[in-house]
């Protein structure tokens, strides 16, 4: 049998919002292993690398350069008779690096059922019947927004910076104002609801406004941001707010505007949690939960589906009936929107990984399709050998360079290289860089399924 240890070919696509030319990861890590007519446009925006058997864009083996999903109808030993049983003959994730200049629409994903309603009424703009969780793992500074913000800081926003209580109008906010006071960090159950209640009413009211009421707000918000940076959105003695510096916050909103000019995305962002992520942090996004993506590079892995619900920050279909109706409303600081990496116990590491303080976490959101594993060798020499396991892997190198084995099968790594390992195969990772020092990590993510131990899990809940 043939072993299963295959480079890929992965391809680039370029929407508006990818970072431009060499400064985009996506497009040099697909150039290190591109099809012979590809070249980096130094103009061109590159938004996302694709590694997965997803048919919008294929990955291929390079030596056979039969697509991945080809390989797998032909042999489902490579993904395991449980996995092939359950999702059918492909990879039940997709597997992304995304380069993002330019905020990402506003957008939550529906739950299954959701989905499967959405996509029976509408399935030119809802394509899928399926959820697509996501989990996001930065590799450089990132920048989102992610779920609601607490109801104090809201309410802060609703005090501080007028254009937003002139939009919702005084009434509407005063409402809410009225409902949450003193309940805001309640975890009473029907006290939350109650709160969740007045934040959908509020929420929904912004998300009505009329076109024309949003773009004088949007100016006046700006004149207000350009006016007195330092002051921006500040109330002395005032709650805590992400961001909490007045200047950072009156520069995101007007580089948001010069992307978005006049969108209701600008107001909708006093409603989000605004989350920064160090290379290495995560957060998940469960179904429903509303979120952004504002800016830097990222490792992202889904389910295989393509369900969007867009709010704003988008030319695209909007449905702002359904966002409105099926967020959860959850409200919580953004510590609780990240998801926190553990050791992952299936690896193996020799002396001079061991040594180097090299490591192996898990990312391990709460649904079945996907897990990730980062993987840090600090030292030339620096070895890891994974168990096989009953399900296939995805891995990229995105930084340093290595080695890979599977059975008597090695390949040379380099930052940007992918490759597909199937199911049952142990697989070695090695840091050959050329001595110590930061330069010299070898970084590898590693994606996979397996469904043993997680059969109880439904629907990301
Ligand atoms: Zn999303």
């Amino acid at each position: 049998m043939q072993i299963p240890l295959l480079r890929l070919q992965c391809g680039v696509n370029s929407y508006d919002w990818g970072k431009v030319g060499q400064e985009s990861a996506a497009a040099r890590y697909a150039a290190t292993t591109a099809a012979p007519d590809f070249a980096i446009e130094s103009e061109k925006p590159y938004a996302e690398l694709w590694m997965g058997t997803h048919p919008s864009l294929p990955s291929k083996d390079v030596e056979t350069q039969r697509t991945l999903l080809d390989l797998i109808q032909d042999n489902q030993a490579l993904l395991s008779a449980e996995i092939t049983e359950r999702y059918g003959s492909q990879l039940p994730f997709l597997f992304k690096v995304l380069s993002v200049r330019k905020a990402l629409s506003i957008q939550a994903h529906p739950n299954k059922k959701l989905a499967e309603q959405l996509h029976a009424r509408d399935p030119r703009n809802y394509p899928d019947d399926n959820h697509k969780p996501e989990m996001t793992i930065a590799i450089t500074p990132f920048e989102g927004l992610c779920g609601f913000r607490p109801l104090a800081e809201i309410v802060h926003f609703l005090q501080t910076i007028e254009p937003l209580r002139k939009l919702v109008g005084s009434q509407a906010a005063s409402e809410f104002e009225e409902a949450v006071k003193g309940n805001e960090n309640s975890e009473d159950v029907a006290v939350t609801q109650r709160n969740k209640d007045a934040l959908r009413s509020l929420f929904t009211t912004l998300m009505e406004s009329t076109p024309e009421k949003i773009e004088s707000a949007s100016k006046d918000l700006i004149a207000a941001a350009q006016a007195a940076p330092a002051s921006f959105g500040t109330l002395p003695g005032d709650v805590e707010t992400n961001p909490g510096d007045p200047a950072e916050l009156a520069a995101i909103i007007q580089r948001l505007n010069e992307q978005f000019p006049n969108d209701v995305g600008l107001f909708v962002f006093f409603f989000l949690n605004f989350i920064k992520l160090e290379p290495g942090e995560a957060m998940f996004l469960k179904a429903d939960d509303i979120h952004a993506y504002v800016s830097g590079d990222i490792i992202e892995c889904m389910a295989s589906s393509d369900n969007v619900v867009r709010a704003g920050f988008t030319p695209k279909f909007k449905d702002v009936d359904t966002l409105t109706k099926m967020l959860t409303y959850s409200y919580a600081p953004i510590e609780e929107q990240k998801l926190q990496p553990t050791d992952y116990p299936y690896v193996v590491l020799n002396v001079p990984a061991y040594s180097s303080a090299s490591s192996s976490m898990l990312y391990d959101p709460p649904i079945e399709e996907f897990s990730v594993i980062k993987t840090d060798l600090n030292r030339t020499g620096g070895k890891a050998t994974f168990d096989g396991i009953p399900g296939p892997s995805i891995i990229i190198c995105t930084r340093g360079r290595g080695r890979i084995t599977v059975s008597h099968k090695t390949e040379e790594v380099q930052e940007g290289y992918v490759f597909f390992v199937g199911a049952d195969a142990e697989c070695i990772i090695e840091n050959t860089g050329s001595g110590e020092g930061e330069e010299d990590v070898f970084t590898t993510y590693k994606a996979f399924c397996e469904l043993t131990g997680k059969e109880d899990m439904v629907n990301g809940q």
